[in-house]
């Protein structure tokens, strides 16, 4: 991932400034944490930040050369002087922690700076938080933290108090859609939780499957297998579920400029009160399952699709013909 993206979400740009002056000011803080939704550009800041940290061509605090050796290292993924936690199994364990923490006490090998980069940080467990904790009070010289996560909500309040907080919101809309090129995925609606389908290869492929399994759950709901299985392995597919019944909503409100297909009109059909019901459930459920273990999502799924069902299939036997 290189400076491309980087253009290409150009609502970074403030961010990289600001952070560009800390580094030249010689006041960059020991814990970052950048914070946005999945696509808004949370991995491309750190990745940035830790080259602009460990390129020596311009000085210690000056901009990244992009062609030197730690330059190629960190592009190839071997610098000796980063180390990049993420998820296993949905979870940060203490053990990647601890070994970050042993990292960060030794010496650089290159240069002088060191970094530990960790991605979704809000899915370390709370001993491997706890571990970080004591790094984030007792920095070593020219170590640096950088956090990003999709939810900070679920970091731990003394990991938030102890890092410098970046939040990272892109435009929404038609502002978005400019940015972003014209996509058949995005509509006059969109807004940063629509990004991820838009800009990640896999995770477009994974939104097509979604809404192949939603236009089948909807032509025939009373089949729920296959949605309550594709929600339950892609837990955060239920954004894209409370998108869906959204742009029903407005569809069904006769709002102009929505992303159209077969099951989205059926669904429009339906009451906007009915809709909005479907919407409240939905957000429930998502509240819900960020505290549950995989078996007791698939519980929580199964009862929405239920519900959601009922509600559909009530609205269309009072539907007036
Ligand atoms: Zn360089």
């Amino acid at each position: 991932m290189g400076d491309n993206t980087l253009s290409q979400k150009n609502w970074l740009a403030p961010i990289t400034e600001q952070l560009t002056q800390l580094l030249a000011q010689q006041k960059l803080p020991h814990g970052i944490l950048f914070n946005g939704h999945p696509g808004s550009g949370t991995w491309d800041l750190g990745y940035w930040l830790a080259r602009q940290l460990l390129c020596p061509e311009n000085g210690l605090w000056g901009p990244a050369c992009g062609h030197c050796k730690a330059c190629t290292l960190i592009l190839a993924g071997n610098h000796p002087d980063i180390v990049h936690i993420e998820a296993e199994k949905a979870h940060i364990g203490v053990e990647s922690i601890r070994k970050a923490n042993q990292f960060l006490v030794k010496k650089a090998q290159l240069g002088q700076s060191k970094v530990v980069i960790i991605q979704q940080a809000e899915l370390m467990t709370e001993a491997a938080a706890n571990a970080l904790l004591k790094t984030l009070e007792e920095p070593t010289p020219f170590s640096f933290l950088l956090l990003t996560s999709y939810d900070s909500d679920r970091l731990l309040p003394t990991i938030q108090s102890r890092c410098t907080r970046f939040d990272i919101r892109p435009p929404v809309g038609s502002a978005l859609k400019q940015s972003l090129g014209d996509s058949p995925l995005i509509d006059d609606y969109a807004n940063m939780s629509h990004l991820t389908q838009l800009q990640d290869k896999e995770q477009g492929q994974l939104f097509t499957t979604f809404e192949t399994v939603f236009n089948a759950w909807l032509m025939q709901p009373q089949q729920t297998e296959e949605l309550v299985a594709f929600l339950t392995e892609h837990s955060f597919a239920l954004g894209w579920l409370m998108q869906q019944f959204t742009a029903a909503t407005r569809k069904a409100y006769q709002w102009q400029g929505i992303r159209e297909h077969e099951g989205l009109a059926k669904l429009s059909q339906s009451r906007p009160d009915t809709l909005i019901q479907a919407i409240t459930l939905i957000t429930h459920a998502s509240r819900q399952l960020k505290q549950l273990t995989q078996a007791n999502k698939k519980f929580v799924i199964e009862s929405l699709v239920i519900d959601l069902l009922k509600l559909i299939s009530n609205n269309a036997e009072k539907r007036p013909r």
